[in-house]
């Protein structure tokens, strides 16, 4: 896409995104009523309007990099008697929401867009502050054919694998589907380093078998809950995030708003959900997700 770019939202991840959308050359302006958030984006040279109207102004993209499905709808829709963004943008404007949000939430966003004159497309990403820093994130994009073309090359500044998922919403609907096998498979690798433990298995060993058997995963090979066999693993470092349990059970509860919505008998991704949404009510707010490992071996029988 060519033209100004809107940036809303310069949190932990939207930030080092504009700032690399910056440094490619585009023409950024940001907003977010966090005054932190906007200071630091400006730390990394990025423009700084003061409201989302103020940036949104002229822009070609308007993007979103927000907590919830809520703020990305009222952001659009506006709220409280105020005009939203949709009202006051040139006909045409392609609505970007690189948030992570509800499946539902994303297709009334499409909705709300297309309705009014504009175009929309959902670019959830995976790969964290560390990939949104050095531009590696995944974009799983949901959108029309011709506006994923647009919209490639300007996800290529800020990530390195860009897949078309298919059309509005599916971007999210993917998302969720792996963070749910994630969510899932570190769940099962923690329980089984655990049953070692206690039947007398060393890590090590247990590690050098499955990570060559059919256990294979990322849970383990990259994200092992245990220190010792991976080196850059969290665990390594008293469960530092990484990804934090708060974040795999905000994405896991969107996984089980998914399911309901679709009707799935499925019994994995909903218990998965429920433990971690007990793990981040603890000590898990703070922590990489691997550290269930934590909760799973002191509710174990000593
Ligand atoms: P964050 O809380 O650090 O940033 C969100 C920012 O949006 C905040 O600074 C907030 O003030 C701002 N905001 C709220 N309403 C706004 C509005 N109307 N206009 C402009 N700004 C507004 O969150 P984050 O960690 O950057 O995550 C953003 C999204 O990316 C979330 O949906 C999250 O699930 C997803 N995500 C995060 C990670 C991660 O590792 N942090 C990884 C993948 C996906």
């Amino acid at each position: 896409a060519s033209g100004r770019i809107a940036f809303l939202g310069l949190g932990h991840m939207g930030a080092p995104m504009a700032a690399n959308l910056v440094n490619a050359g585009k023409k950024v302006v940001g907003f977010d009523p966090f005054p932190a958030a906007a200071e630091a984006a400006r730390t990394l040279g990025v423009e700084v309007a003061e409201s989302a109207a103020e940036a949104a102004e002229g822009a070609a993209v308007v993007l979103t990099m927000l907590q919830t499905g809520q703020q990305v709808l009222d952001a659009y829709r506006g709220r409280d008697g105020k005009p939203g963004l949709l009202a006051g943008a040139a006909p045409g404007t392609l609505f970007l929401d690189c948030s992570t949000i509800n499946v539902v939430e994303a297709r009334e966003a499409a909705e709300a867009a297309v309705g009014a004159g504009h175009r929309f497309v959902d670019a959830p990403v995976s790969g964290g502050v560390v990939g949104a820093e050095a531009a590696t994130l995944t974009f799983m994009v949901g959108a029309e054919d011709a506006d994923f073309a647009e919209v490639e090359p300007l996800l290529a500044l800020m990530g390195k694998r860009i897949v078309h998922c298919g059309g509005h919403g599916l971007g999210q609907v993917a998302k969720v589907c792996n963070n749910m096998i994630l969510g899932v498979s570190m769940i099962a690798v923690s329980e089984a380093f655990v049953l070692g433990e206690k039947l007398g298995l060393s890590h090590e060993a247990l590690f050098d078998v499955a990570a060559h058997a059919s256990g294979q995963c990322w849970a383990l090979t990259t994200n092992c809950p245990v220190p010792g066999p991976v080196p850059t693993s969290p665990a390594n470092r008293d469960y530092q995030p990484g990804f934090a349990g708060t974040l795999m059970a905000k994405d896991l509860r969107l996984a089980l708003q998914a399911i309901e919505h679709a009707g799935v008998a499925a019994q994995m991704g909903p218990l998965a959900s429920k433990i971690y949404d007990e793990f981040a009510a603890g000590d898990g707010a703070r922590r990489d997700f691997s550290g269930i490992i934590t909760d799973i071996r002191d509710r174990s029988s000593s």
